[in-house]
């Protein structure tokens, strides 16, 4: 890791970067070459640079940026979201073990503790994050792993974060934390005990919506162990979207800073409109976990929800989402543009209508990611289109 930096705003810009610049050059060039000359001596097979084992110049310069701005030893780079957290769950879990995992989880997370996991003997209990009271009851002699996530999809729940890792610590279990949505601006899991932070970099870490990518980040033990399973199972991430989340992860902060402010806006703007019902928001006072959030957060990231007042059928909410000009209708979220899209026919549509109502999630539930475009703007094309 290069020299540390006290503020995360400098260690985005210059944390990991190669020291000297390779070829003077100011930004990590892509190193396009799946293969490297080996140099000969007794370095493990993990050690020889190939494209899939995640150990080229431009797996290594993004790899110590992400450590230095979660403030951990090490982290990893993964094809995608799904693929660092596949490969972190199959790490620590065996044949016979029990996960805990927080109730309303990311749908292809759920889709894989719930489908795929069972396939390898590993068993599966919820529980609500927020309740710790309720956890205990849960725990079985065989749990080895915890999960949550840090702002839930779509509801934005926050859950009692400390209690978990210090519940993970008192038993002896593994603590993974989803730290997606609220991004390592506004949390940094490691400082809070968590033993692995994960994330879609497809969205904040990366920002332009051009990129799929994962990150693990951890102790330097833990992330080399998983390192290595996910050289097995193949999901690398290649040089060019390392090089692409390198160039994003520079305006981190800038983005993500003006999509919470931008957020914050939008959702007292919807809060105070008549047409509509009820705002989610972690950062509003009506939020249900809002004084949580406000003691674990630095800020409350740039995803809104909303439900449209009482009278308003899907076919209202969806006319309202034609009107509005500048949001894109478009899953995902993160990038520097607004996208909307109603949950229930998106990221859950795999859900039954008992399902939803059981997860507390409306049919009629619309979900904002919030961009960086003149919030005066995104309120009027609000107002406009809901009158
Ligand atoms: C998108 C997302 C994922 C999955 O990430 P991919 O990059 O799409 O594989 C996981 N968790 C959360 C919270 C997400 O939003």
């Amino acid at each position: 890791m290069s020299q540390d930096y006290e503020h995360i705003e400098t260690k985005l810009i210059h944390s990991g970067e190669p020291l000297p610049h390779i070829e003077g050059a100011v930004v990590v060039p892509i190193f396009q070459s799946s293969t490297y000359e080996s140099g000969g001596g007794e370095a493990r097979w993990d050690d020889i640079k190939y494209m899939r084992l995640g150990n080229t110049p431009n797996h290594k310069a993004l790899q110590d940026k992400l450590a230095a701005i979660e403030n951990a030893e090490a982290a990893l780079v993964s094809a995608s979201g799904m693929a660092a957290i596949t490969a972190s769950l199959l790490t620590c879990l065996s044949c016979g073990d029990h996960l805990l995992v927080q109730d309303n989880l990311y749908g292809g997370t759920f889709g894989f503790v719930t489908k795929d996991l069972p396939q390898y003997g590993v068993s599966t209990d919820f529980f609500d994050a927020g309740d710790p009271d309720s956890w205990e009851a849960k725990l079985k002699p065989n749990t080895r792993v915890i999960y949550v996530e840090t702002i839930s999809n779509p509801l934005l729940k926050v859950g009692a974060l400390n209690q978990v890792a210090e519940f993970a610590r008192k038993h002896g279990l593994v603590s993974m934390i989803d730290n997606t949505f609220a991004s390592p601006l506004y949390f940094r899991p490691i400082e809070h005990g968590f033993d692995i932070s994960l994330h879609s970099a497809t969205k904040y870490l990366n920002g332009h919506s051009d990129v799929v990518a994962g990150v693990v980040i951890g102790s330097a033990e833990l992330v080399d162990r998983i390192h290595q399973k996910q050289n097995r199972l193949g999901g690398s991430l290649d040089a060019n979207s390392c090089f692409l989340m390198q160039r994003g992860l520079k305006t981190l902060a800038l983005r993500v800073r003006q999509q919470n402010e931008n957020a914050l806006a939008l959702a007292e703007f919807l809060e105070g409109h008549h047409r509509i019902e009820k705002v989610f928001y972690p950062g509003l006072p009506s939020h249900p976990d809002y004084e949580r959030a406000k003691k674990l957060l630095e800020g409350y990231g740039g995803m809104v929800s909303f439900v449209m007042a009482a009278e308003a059928g899907i076919k209202t909410v969806k006319n309202v989402l034609n009107k509005l000009q500048l949001p894109i209708k478009a899953p995902s979220l993160g990038g520097v543009e607004s996208l909307i899209t109603i949950p229930a026919e998106s990221s859950h549509r795999g859900l039954s209508a008992e399902e939803l109502e059981r997860a507390g999630i409306p049919e009629t539930l619309v979900r904002v990611s919030v961009g960086i475009e003149a919030v005066e703007d995104l309120i009027e094309d609000f107002r406009s289109a809901l009158e």
